[in-house]
């Protein structure tokens, strides 16, 4: 029960990494809110386990890239929650295409979603856990984000973007007792994946030391750990989740 009592709120939290993440975080007896562009079919089994552990699990609608909306969203969880002691940072997309043919659509799409979605998020999150004094952030980025990968650049410049903000921002709440880290997964079995095929899938598995695709759960553990008390004196750390590639 590394969360006992606390209250998580995780953006993207109906499927593949982010839904890892709130079964993890319930089972150690945390109550999660999350956030989606829909529920999925999750938050009966959550409500479950929340019950099974003594906490509770809230669905909010919400498009991450929206300011308004999303904001708006976020105050509503704080006024209800009483305040939020880990914020993950989950939600994310993908465009890609090589540089010449994407559009600036994709670019944009991927930037806001990815990358501009957590300042709005950990803005009204961090602000409320420096008046708490305490709080963990965890933002998900990606190892391509620290290689790079071609057909990538609007997701890699994202995820770079968010180690970047990671590490500001650990060193702005550091003092208030505000932990803020990133994980970097390799490539990991979910929805965001699935669309390759086993070609695809075995030139990437001979990169990886391990010679295998990382589960979501294996993520979540990370990230379980990095909110809880295990990981009181890390902050403003990258954690690569990669089966070794790109050491
Ligand atoms: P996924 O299965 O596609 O799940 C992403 C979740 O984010 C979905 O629930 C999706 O909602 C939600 N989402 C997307 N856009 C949103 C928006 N504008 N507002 C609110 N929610 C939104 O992807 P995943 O693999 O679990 O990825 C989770 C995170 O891990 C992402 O940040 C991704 O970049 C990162 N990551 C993944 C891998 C990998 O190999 N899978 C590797 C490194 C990093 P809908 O279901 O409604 O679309």
């Amino acid at each position: 029960m590394l969360l006992n009592g606390q209250k998580a709120l995780i953006t993207g939290g109906s499927r593949g990494i982010g839904r890892e993440i709130a079964l993890q975080f319930l089972k150690n007896g945390a109550s999660v809110y999350y956030i989606d562009l829909a529920p999925g079919d999750s938050l009966e089994e959550y409500q479950r386990i929340a019950a099974e552990n003594g906490g509770t699990a809230v669905y909010k609608e919400g498009n991450v890239a929206d300011e308004q909306t999303i904001t708006a969203v976020v105050e509503e969880i704080l006024e209800q929650s009483g305040g939020i002691d880990v914020l993950v940072n989950n939600a994310g997309i993908t465009r890609d295409g090589l540089v010449f043919r994407m559009t600036a659509q994709d670019w944009n799409d991927v930037l806001t979603i990815n990358l501009t979605s957590a300042f709005y998020i950990s803005k009204a999150i961090s602000r409320s856990m420096i008046k708490r004094r305490s709080g963990s952030i965890i933002n998900v980025a990606s190892i391509v984000g620290v290689i790079g990968n071609a057909g990538q650049t609007n997701y890699s410049a994202s995820k770079a973007g968010l180690i970047g903000f990671t590490k500001s921002l650990a060193r702005e709440v550091a003092g208030r007792n505000v932990r803020v880290n990133a994980v970097a997964p390799g490539f990991i079995n979910t929805k965001m994946t699935e669309k390759l095929n086993d070609e695809q899938r075995d030139v990437l598995r001979a990169q990886i030391p391990m010679n295998r695709i990382g589960d979501p759960e294996e993520v979540a553990k990370v990230i379980l750990f990095l909110a809880s008390d295990l990981a009181s004196y890390v902050t403003g750390q990258v954690i690569h989740i990669t089966g070794g590639m790109g050491m």
